[in-house]
Formats: structure tokens, sequence, C-alpha cells
């Protein structure tokens, strides 16, 4: 059943977390595993996955500021743009989005997107967009002032990281069994770490890094979870080889993948994150588990579907 994020209230996106089904995948492409697959892209069909999370806080403090104005940057492919957008047009928001590069003749249809969710695209050059971090950087774009919200790249701020940690903590409440290690594509890391921050502590978060700058990422997620630093190791790790080539690349093992990877679960994936994550967990049980073991001795893992079906319509 297809279900909408209707309401703005803490309550309301806690319930619909808490609806979010947990797919059982019974398949030898994982051997040794009893993996299960937490379906976060259906939380809603186009605020998706973790960007909904990393924005609920953003969207309920603007609100209670009386911010009228969601500003945020991005690339042409990005989620998070896609559900900023979104998000502004359901619960009432202005939105401005910030893109990296010139525009194009033709937008990207996450961007095409965007725009017919109302939100206003302003194109700055790379040069530009590379101080995005800085102070004073949307002054300089002329917007400050007291209606807007700032949401950085990716929804990577404080708010989106205790977004991500009430995910965790609906993970705790709804899980069907006891997950020895949750899985998760990693990008800048916060989802990766801020879910550390709420995990018990025989719980292992693995990070699949689906860009090639596996240390940046680790140090990240480090910095999200919010442990002292040799508590880290423990509750971290990121697994360094499944970018396939890099952000947004594809290679001929991902190709193939996919569709067997399709057939085994039946769940719709986006190439760019969750695919990745499956792919590397598939390898390294194989890897890890030769002979396969009964059902009760079998790793419980729990990999989360982080939404994102709408940028493979950018891939291939
Ligand atoms: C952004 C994104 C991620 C990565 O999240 P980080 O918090 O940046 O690590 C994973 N999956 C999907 C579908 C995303 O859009």
């Amino acid at each position: 059943m297809i279900r909408y994020l209707t309401e703005l209230s803490m309550e309301a996106f806690t319930e619909a977390a808490r609806n979010v089904p947990y797919q059982q995948v019974e398949s030898e492409l994982f051997p040794g595993v009893d993996l299960w697959i937490r379906r976060d892209d259906l939380i809603d069909p186009i605020i998706s996955g973790n960007k909904a999370y990393k924005l609920i806080f953003n969207l309920l403090e603007a609100r209670e500021q009386g911010k009228d104005t969601i500003v945020t940057c991005g690339g042409a492919w990005s989620n998070h743009i896609h559900a900023t957008a979104a998000a502004g047009q359901r619960f009432g928001f202005k939105t401005i989005g910030i893109i990296r590069g010139e525009r194009p003749p033709v937008l990207s249809a996450m961007l095409q997107d965007a725009e017919r969710f109302g939100m206003e695209l302003r194109f700055v050059s790379r040069t530009i967009y590379r101080k995005r971090a800085e102070e004073g950087f949307w002054a300089q774009l002329g917007l400050s002032g007291e209606r807007y919200w700032y949401v950085p790249e990716g929804g990577a701020n404080e708010q989106g990281a205790r977004g991500v940690q009430l995910l965790g903590e609906v993970v705790q409440e709804t899980s069907p069994v006891d997950f020895v290690e949750y899985w998760v594509a990693a990008g800048t890391g916060l989802t990766t770490g801020a879910l550390a921050r709420v995990t018990p502590k025989d719980v292992v978060v693995k990070g699949v890094a689906v860009l090639k700058a596996s240390p940046a990422i680790q140090l990240a997620a480090g910095g999200w979870s919010g442990c002292s630093p040799d508590e880290r190791p423990r509750a971290i790790e990121i697994e360094a080889d499944w970018h396939c080539g890099g952000y947004a690349k594809v290679d001929l093992q991902l190709i193939q993948y996919s569709s067997i990877l399709a057939k085994a679960t039946e769940i719709p994936m986006d190439w760019i994150y969750t695919m990745k994550a499956g792919l590397g967990l598939s390898k390294l049980s194989a890897l890890c588990n030769f002979v396969s073991l009964p059902p009760f001795r079998r790793k419980k893992i729990l990999l989360f579907h982080t939404g994102g079906l709408q940028g493979n319509r950018g891939v291939g």
C-alpha cells in the first residue's frame, strides 16, 4: 500500500516511520545471512528514504521559528534537492535550490521534478558552489534574512542527524528480530554515523562507501556518531570496496549483479546507493561463509533501503 506523509508533525512522522515494512529475503546471494530489508523508500513515494529523515527536524524547526523559505544546495541529480522541493510543496514552504554548474538547455529529470514542485532553481558556477560551507555564502547570493531556513548539501546538519537518530530509535522498537549488523549506503556518512549514535553497542553499523573517499566517510561518520574516538571503531565500519568506480559510476559487476538482486529480492533499488550496499553485503557474505549455516545460526542483518529510486533516471 502506498502511503503519503500528509501532516508536518513529529507524531505523524514517527508513526509513518513505525509503519515502514521489513522484508525478509531468502536467497543464496547472501549465504549465512538472515537478511531483512527495511523499506524506508516507502515512507513516502516522493519525500523518500533517508532524505525524509534528514528533513523532518529541519522543517519542524523552520516552522517553529516562522521561516517561510527553505534554502539548500546540491547537484543536478541530488536526492536531497528532490526531497526538499517535494516537502516544501507538501507542507507549505517556499524552496530555493542552489544548483552546482550552469543551467543546461534541458534540465535533469530530477531538477524538472524540483521545479514542478515549485522550487526556485538558481545555478551557480562551480567556483562559487565550492564556497557553500563558508560564512557569508548565502548573503552573497542575496539570501540572507529572517525568512530563510538553511539546510546544507545532503541535509547534513545537526537536525538531519537527529532525524536519522529517530530512525534508529524506531528500528529498536520495531525490529522483527535482534540484528547483529546494520548495513547502509554511505555518501557523506551522516546516516551511518547518526544511526550508530543510538544503536546498541553490540550491533555493528556497516557503511558501504558509494564513492572513493572512504577514509573521509569514516571520519565524518565518526563525527556524526557522537561517540568518543576510541569507541568509534567498535560501532562503525566502512566497507570501501563497493563503489564500482566512484560516485554514480556503474561497472560491469554492478550491472550483472543488479538483475540477480532484482530477481532475488523483487525490491526495486537505486543504482547509486542501496544497490551498492546490497552488492557489498552479497559478495562479502559469500567470501565469509563458504558453507551456508543452518537457519538458526545465520547472522541476522538489516539492510536499509534508503530510497533514491528517482535517481535511476540519470543512470545509463
Ligand atoms: C543521500 C543518500 C544516501 C547517503 O546518505 P549519507 O547520509 O550522505 O551517507 C544513501 N542512500 C540514498 C538513496 C541517498 O539519497
